[in-house]
């Protein structure tokens, strides 16, 4: 397995505000937020999921480099439609490795657009922004991989923690979440597991808008050949539906609203 980035290296890779690496956008995306979204995917990830879908999106610099500008002229001409049928998200790789460009964004889409902004993170970065950061984000779409902190290092290469502060910190500060959670079997779908995090989110509160619980699935098997990465999950079965309807209805049993 490739070894997780550094987090300080992040910051160091990062010199300016205004240039930012996208790995690619998509209009029109119906599964990254409420309604019809615009989605910029950044490059840059810290972490090294066993099941990453994206790995091409692991190095910051195997993005294309633009400015806030030529970024926001993508969306500029969905504005109008984007205004009632949905909004804008910014996903990765993993967003919070570019704070400065992706927070940029978001102010600058809130204040001249107008539109609705989710921010689709690992939250491991958080700390690295203060609140008034969040404040053009409507939505935080948070992953949180795994409930036990040694199953979550193995899982991803890093540590549990920062993500869950992170949860908590959006709680105080009253950001509507969504939590997602992959379903992996034989990685992620123990029941205790679940349970441990269904009492997590349950605790944050009204906050927690809706549960995702995502099957595994083997799209990106072909991403880490072509990049020469031993991939570890080759045998790994994808969910059945009954074990996805119970992985969701474990979370249901909370009191959460889930998909
Ligand atoms: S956080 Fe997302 S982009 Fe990063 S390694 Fe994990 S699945 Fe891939």
């Amino acid at each position: 397995m490739t070894p997780p980035i550094a987090a300080d290296y992040t910051a160091q890779a990062i010199s300016t505000d205004t240039i930012g690496y996208l790995h690619s956008t998509e209009s029109g995306a119906g599964v990254d937020g409420p309604g019809m979204r615009f989605v910029f995917f950044t490059s840059g990830c810290q972490f090294r999921c066993l099941y990453c879908h994206n790995p091409d999106t692991w190095k910051l610099h195997n993005g294309r480099q633009v400015t806030v500008e030529q970024a926001l002229s993508e969306v500029a001409p969905y504005a109008r439609f984007l205004k009632f049928a949905g909004g804008v998200t910014i996903s990765g790789g993993e967003p919070l490795m570019q704070d400065e460009f992706v927070g940029l964004m978001f102010r600058e889409i809130k204040s001249r657009f107008g539109l609705h902004t989710a921010l689709d993170t690992q939250g491991f970065l958080h700390d690295r922004v203060p609140d008034e950061w969040f404040e053009p984000v409507d939505l935080v779409m948070l992953d949180i991989k795994h409930s036990d902190p040694e199953k979550y290092q193995a899982l991803t290469g890093q540590p549990l923690q920062p993500t869950l502060d992170f949860a908590l910190r959006l709680k105080r500060l009253g950001k509507k979440m969504w939590i997602r959670y992959v379903l992996v079997p034989g990685l992620t779908d123990g029941d205790a597991d679940i349970e441990r995090l269904a009492d997590f989110v349950a605790g944050l509160g009204e906050v927690v808008e809706r549960v995702e619980v995502l099957p595994f699935h083997q799209l990106g098997i072909d991403k880490w050949e072509k990049l020469g990465m031993k991939y570890e999950l080759t045998d790994t079965p994808i969910p059945t539906p009954e074990q996805a309807a119970h992985a969701r209805a474990l979370f249901a049993s909370r009191g959460l609203k889930v998909t």
